[in-house]
């Protein structure tokens, strides 16, 4: 299949001023969880296309995207005004090595991620490769402000569903926050506080890791945990660590 197919916009809930989920009725061919798509729109005379990562578990539809609108980011201003029924150009097909397919056998995952980040996680983590492969999965999310803290619901619900078996563990670098980490994801791995708190320690024979979002995180992040002995995964590698950059 080539070319672009039509989307019509179910549903957007704004989160927040900047944060927002799009849910979309598409024809598109089957994904994997972690992967992502393409949304396009006509901006001023020409398309404008950026890469989403798929919220929504591969088997669930509408498809679903979380978005954050950046100052003066010409597709994000423009996807967040879009309402029931409008229509948003995608991909027939998905893109992405940032599926579990790429992850190598152990028995703890981690995810971690910033922001938006948290989206290809929802996809993981609702689906059942992750329960079958791994004993115990940790979620990080670090953001700014509480009010970043989206999708608790859904997290809660995993965790209950998976009781014994998954933490949510959110981080909130800008204000002291009930119920979750203050500071930044490095430091609290540095001093101990995440590893603390996820009952589990990372280690290069026992963990994999999936790193999201941005890009200083992801880059910082894996420079610590190298210095503990764990590895990029690449091609023909079994490493214990797995990045995706948003920008
Ligand atoms: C593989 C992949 C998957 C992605 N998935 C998502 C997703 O699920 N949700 C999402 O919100 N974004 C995602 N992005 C980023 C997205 O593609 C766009 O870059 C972003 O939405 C900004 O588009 P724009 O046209 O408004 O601004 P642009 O002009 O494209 O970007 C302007 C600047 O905004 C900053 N920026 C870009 N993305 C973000 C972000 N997510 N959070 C904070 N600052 C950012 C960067 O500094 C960038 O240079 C993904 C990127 C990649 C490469």
């Amino acid at each position: 299949m080539t070319g672009w197919v039509q989307g019509e916009v179910r549903e957007i809930r704004r989160w927040t001023e900047r944060l927002f989920s799009l849910r979309i009725d598409a024809e598109v061919e089957p994904f994997r969880a972690g992967q992502y798509n393409r949304l396009r729109l006509w901006i001023d005379g020409e398309w404008v296309a950026r890469p989403y990562s798929y919220v929504n578990a591969p088997d669930v539809r509408p498809l679903e995207f979380y978005l954050v609108t950046v100052p003066g980011g010409p597709l994000t201003n423009r996807l967040v005004q879009l309402n029931p029924g409008d229509c948003v150009e995608l991909m027939p097909r998905a893109s992405g090595l940032f599926t579990l397919d790429h992850v190598p056998e152990a028995r703890d995952l981690w995810l971690v991620s910033t922001g938006t980040g948290l989206g290809p996680f929802l996809s993981i983590l609702r689906s059942q490769a992750c329960w079958q492969r791994f004993e115990q999965v940790r979620l990080v999310h670090g953001v700014r402000h509480a009010t970043d803290l989206n999708y608790r619901d859904t997290l809660l619900e995993l965790a209950r569903e998976h009781a014994g078996r998954f933490r949510y563990l959110p981080i909130v670098s800008r204000e002291e926050t009930p119920d979750a980490l203050q500071g930044r994801i490095t430091e609290a791995l540095v001093d101990g506080r995440l590893e603390r708190a996820a009952g589990r320690e990372i280690a290069a024979e026992s963990t994999q890791v999936m790193l999201c979002g941005n890009p200083e995180m992801v880059r910082d992040s894996q420079a610590l945990l190298r210095a503990r002995g764990l590895e990029r995964c690449r091609r023909g590698h079994a490493g214990q660590i797995t990045v995706e950059n948003y920008w």
